[in-house]
């Protein structure tokens, strides 16, 4: 089983399955992952336009500012919960006579592990649960020019629209490639539902609007941190690692503008600079968290992504089901 008897590591930043309850308290867990675009992918709130923001990045004369694009937290959620949710219905948490949960707002069980960790709106009498899982909206490390392609086609057929306006545009598409430092924080979480998160990272591949093709994403898992409070967020830690790619000797990167132009980015050499900007500013701001084992990491991810973890969520279930106050 995954609990604090076999990981006395998670004793920190997670609660005991028993412990678990409505008021918030300060055990954190930061999983930071870098998410790397293996196709063309859409994020758009229009349904056409990607969405940019203008970010200032390093000081003095260095100074540069570049327009990233974003992938807002919804887009990560939304994708994450979908995923978790077929899941658990892989493993055959639900009975054969019970309704399986949905994605339909108002209309979540709130009786499976997946609802009582990401929480969920309820109708009528019933109790909102909030998420206990926090997304941030994530940034591209290069300029909007570099990372995305405005596609237009042709409008079809012939006759009727031989006018300029014929040319349709696509929607906006992020180039594959294209990378994200993330963080997703897991506030009271207990051990087996921080492994149930580490699993949905490690396997969900895809996010944004997606058909067959497009939106293939690989989340690679970097570290996970322990304890008391949260550590940077995403734009602090999209800022500094450009910075990092600039100071680095081995790319030769004369200018902050020169890596956010880039044609490309090594995926590896980002990942390493992420987690070293991680660990950088928990020393530098002196944070309350403690990076957990790589051994205990890739064995909690190995659980979760097995047939074993069936029994691990339908053990978690049992509790998940006593978080709510019984209805009066
Ligand atoms: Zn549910």
């Amino acid at each position: 089983m995954i609990d604090h008897d076999t990981y006395p590591e998670l004793e920190r930043g997670t609660v005991a399955p028993d412990e678990m309850n409505l008021r918030p308290q300060n055990n954190f867990v930061n999983i930071l992952v870098l998410r790397e675009l293996q196709s063309h992918a859409v994020f758009t709130t229009n349904g056409q336009d990607a969405d940019l923001a203008s970010v200032a990045v390093g000081e003095g004369d260095e100074r540069d500012e570049y327009s990233p694009g974003l992938m807002f937290m919804r887009k990560q959620t939304g994708s994450d919960r979908r995923f978790a949710k077929a899941l658990q219905r892989d493993l055959g948490l639900f009975d054969e006579d019970e309704d399986d949960c949905t994605m339909q707002v108002n209309e979540m069980c709130q009786d499976c592990p997946e609802c009582i960790l990401y929480g969920s709106a309820a109708g009528d009498d019933a109790i909102s649960i909030t998420s206990r899982v926090m997304y941030d909206t994530a940034y591209t490390l290069r300029d909007a020019t570099v990372v995305i392609d405005e596609k237009f086609q042709n409008a079809p057929g012939g006759d009727y629209a031989k006018t300029a306006e014929a040319t349709i545009r696509e929607p906006d598409f992020f180039e594959p490639g294209t990378l994200f430092p993330s963080v997703v924080t897991l506030r009271d979480a207990t051990p087996a539902e921080l492994a149930f998160v580490l699993g949905i990272t490690r396997k969900n591949k895809r996010y944004g609007a997606t058909t067959s093709r497009i939106g293939r994403t690989k989340n690679h898992i970097l570290g996970v941190y322990a304890g008391s409070e949260e550590g940077p967020a995403n734009l602090e830690l999209t800022r500094d690692v450009i910075q990092r790619l600039q100071r680095d000797s081995a790319v030769e990167y004369d200018s902050l503008h020169d890596v956010t132009s880039a044609e490309n980015l090594d995926p590896k050499r980002v990942a390493n600079h992420v987690q070293e900007s991680f660990d950088e500013s928990i020393s530098a701001d002196n944070l309350d968290l403690n990076r957990i084992s790589k051994n205990t990491v890739s064995e909690l991810i190995e659980i979760a992504t097995g047939d074993e973890f069936a029994e691990v969520l339908a053990e978690q279930r049992e509790y998940s089901r006593q978080f709510l106050p019984d209805p009066e």
